[in-house]
């Protein structure tokens, strides 16, 4: 040994290390914050991180240990269900679960909505499809910030950016697809199905801003305002909001705005006598667009509201749910782009996919009703069924031919092995036993079996 050697001092650098961990530690944004980050979104940088695609990270190194009975970790499995990741119920959980042991993070609960589960109806809590502000993105893209997807922008009654005071956007500029909450190919900022980068484009369509009021504008702020603060309030609690905290606060504002008078201040809000009446006895729980409602009519806030925040004077302010607030018919509103779509279906009918897409799928793919794709293109919409009824029929007789086929071998089989070849024993040996429904199919047992029988009697003669 040289005395160089000699002065090497082993160190053991692990009581300097954090512990490691499975997969890289890196930390959700905005934990405890109203600008918090969604599970979704936490998910999709963690496989970005490690240079995976999310379906392969979320198969090989969580899926193995998710329980698997709701639904687990497999995306193709659970695909239109993925907004529940970030809610409130046991899929989110589990994930927790796997993501604090695997990352190393703590309260990743906090990144979906499971501190509400016992203040919140699960019911249109949630959006089925992803929504991002475009401005956020680009505003963090050129700061040098981290791009990720906020938990509010996943909430179905915000439908806009607090911030830049802007729509949130559902639909790709690009591809002018819906992106799901997650997605095989998932990355914050960019779209799941085409990769364009979603920020500010400018030569997308703004045009539903055009048809939105100034005071309708400001509206959807204060309901995006209010439930960012009820996200900050909640996650800051050390005992979760219940069941008790909404019927005490409707209780006590019953008692103020109307001496405790159930059926007036159901009057007043226009809401069901009875339904109230769950409310204030923790039978029921509203739901959050319900609760925004109500909270925007008394002028409070939901955090003031569910924590019943003293005010001298609590009464029904606005004597209307603004338009704005009565949720869904502003969806089917939406413009449509007919070139685009015009487009978009003649692709799909020049397509040679077999088999072919019927209506109904391509309305879902396109996302637009299929009565409103008809109305604006019959003639081309009639082509798709038709191709689609074609392709069904040639696929109906080759299936009947082949059961035909396997009738008469299956009679013979059972005929040989002694068996009487009743039609209930044939039906159990089919690959498509529905199909004895069919008149042809049920006579060719009659004439296999006629066939046997003339056979044997002809042997017998000789
Ligand atoms: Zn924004
Ligand atoms: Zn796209």
């Amino acid at each position: 040994m040289n005395t160089h050697q000699a002065n090497i001092r082993v160190v053991d650098l692990s009581s300097y290390l954090p512990p490691r961990t499975q997969l890289n530690n890196i930390a959700p944004i905005g934990q405890e914050s109203f600008l918090v980050e969604s599970l979704t979104s936490y998910i999709a940088r963690l496989a970005n991180s490690h240079c995976l695609p999310v379906g392969v990270l979320m198969q090989t190194e969580i899926a193995p240990i998710v329980d698997k009975v709701h639904g687990g970790a497999n995306l193709h499995k659970i695909y239109n269900h993925t907004s529940a990741l970030n809610s409130t119920g046991v899929m989110a959980f589990n994930l927790v679960q796997a993501l604090e042991k695997l990352s190393g993070q703590k309260n990743l609960d906090l990144l979906t909505l499971s501190r509400w589960s016992n203040l919140l109806p699960q019911r249109n809590l949630l959006r089925r499809h992803r929504a991002w502000c475009p401005a956020c993105y680009q505003e963090w893209y050129s700061t040098g910030q981290v791009v990720y997807e906020r938990l509010l922008w996943f909430l179905e009654v915000v439908k806009v950016c607090p911030l830049h005071r802007c729509l949130l956007r559902e639909t790709c500029p690009c591809c002018r697809q819906k992106n799901l909450c997650l997605a095989w190919h998932a990355r914050p900022g960019y779209c799941s199905k085409c990769q364009e980068w979603l920020g500010l484009v400018f030569n997308s369509s703004f045009e539903e801003l055009e048809n939105l009021s100034q005071d309708d504008l400001e509206t959807l702020v204060w309901i995006s305002e209010s439930v960012e603060d009820l996200l900050a309030y909640t996650s800051c609690l050390a005992v979760p909001l219940t069941k008790k905290d909404i019927a005490q606060a409707f209780t006590v504002h019953i008692d103020t705005v109307s001496n405790g008078n159930i059926a007036a201040f159901a009057r007043q809000l226009q809401l069901p006598r009875n339904t109230v009446w769950l409310w204030c006895n923790g039978k029921n729980l509203p739901q959050l667009e319900t609760l925004v409602q109500i909270c925007y009519r008394l002028n409070r806030s939901l955090v003031d509201f569910i924590t019943q925040a003293p005010e001298q004077n609590i009464y029904v302010t606005a004597e209307k749910v603004p338009a704005v607030l009565q949720s869904r018919p502003k969806a089917e509103a939406r413009v449509i782009n007919t070139d685009w779509l015009e487009r978009e279906l003649e692709v799909i009918f020049l397509k040679h996919d077999c088999p072919p897409q019927s209506m109904e799928e391509v309305a879902r793919q396109l996302d637009i009703h299929r009565e409103t794709i008809f109305r604006l293109f019959p003639e081309i919409c009639r082509a798709i069924s038709r191709k689609y009824d074609r392709f069904q029929k040639v696929c109906h007789q080759q299936a009947i031919e082949q059961s035909l086929e396997e009738v008469k071998q299956t009679v013979l089989e059972l005929y040989n092995a002694g068996l009487y070849p009743s039609e209930g024993r044939v039906a159990q040996m089919m690959s498509r036993p529905g199909y004895l429904r069919y008149k042809q199919v049920r006579a060719a047992i009659a004439e296999a079996k006629l066939a046997l029988s003339t056979r044997d009697q002809d042997l017998g003669s000789k």
